[in-house]
């Protein structure tokens, strides 16, 4: 997505070889325009899957996801990270590896908003090691529904997240492929 490749080339920071720091459009400030634009793209790309519900992970990928849901017509559930490992019983709850915060925390969907008839698309800013891509899946097949694919706005392949989301079953899209990071530089799949 050509957009997003001109931002994150313009303005992405590579902290180290891991980690891309996109907070001036994407993690902290967000530009609109931009996420609608992304919006668009995902929405041209399922647009033939059915979809009944997008779901997302707080909190970067909240608004992506909003603008993707409003392009396709249906609502927008956020999963929810919670630190404490009680159980409810009215909540789906999966427990998640975070690659940012290098720690772990319970991944959270109320019972109500998804069942055995809906057919979702998962987006997510950043697609890293898989987890938080997995885990959304996990709840989401708790509640019997079905998943057309994972949306991603960024994914750094020389991780091996795709092949996580893979051997779960589902494919994914990603808009920006980084193909390498190292300080001060980003190299782009073409
Ligand atoms: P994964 O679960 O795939 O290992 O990591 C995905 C999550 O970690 C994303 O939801 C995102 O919030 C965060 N993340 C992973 N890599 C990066 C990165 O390079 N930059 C930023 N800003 N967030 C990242």
């Amino acid at each position: 997505m050509k957009l997003l490749e001109e931002r994150i080339l313009a303005e992405g920071i590579a902290e180290n070889q891991d980690v891309l720091r996109v907070d001036g459009f994407l993690n902290h400030q967000v530009d609109p325009i931009l996420m609608e634009a992304v919006a668009k793209d995902f929405a041209e790309h399922f647009k033939n899957e059915g979809i009944t519900k997008v779901i997302t992970i707080e909190s970067s990928g909240i608004a992506p996801a909003l603008l993707t849901a409003k392009e396709l017509g249906v609502e927008l559930i956020i999963m929810k990270k919670q630190p404490s490992k009680v159980l409810y019983k009215d909540l789906f709850q999966t427990v998640v590896a975070s690659f940012t915060k290098d720690t772990s925390y319970e991944l959270t969907m109320s019972k109500k908003f998804l069942d055995e008839n809906d057919h979702v698309l998962i987006i997510d800013d950043f697609l890293a090691y898989g987890e938080a891509a997995a885990g959304a899946i996990r709840l989401v097949r708790m509640a019997h529904a079905t998943i057309a694919g994972v949306g991603i706005l960024i994914e750094k392949t020389f991780q091996d997240g795709r092949a996580k989301v893979k051997e779960n079953g589902v494919n994914v899209y990603s808009q920006v492929k980084i193909k390498k990071l190292a300080e001060g530089v980003i190299e782009l799949e073409q």
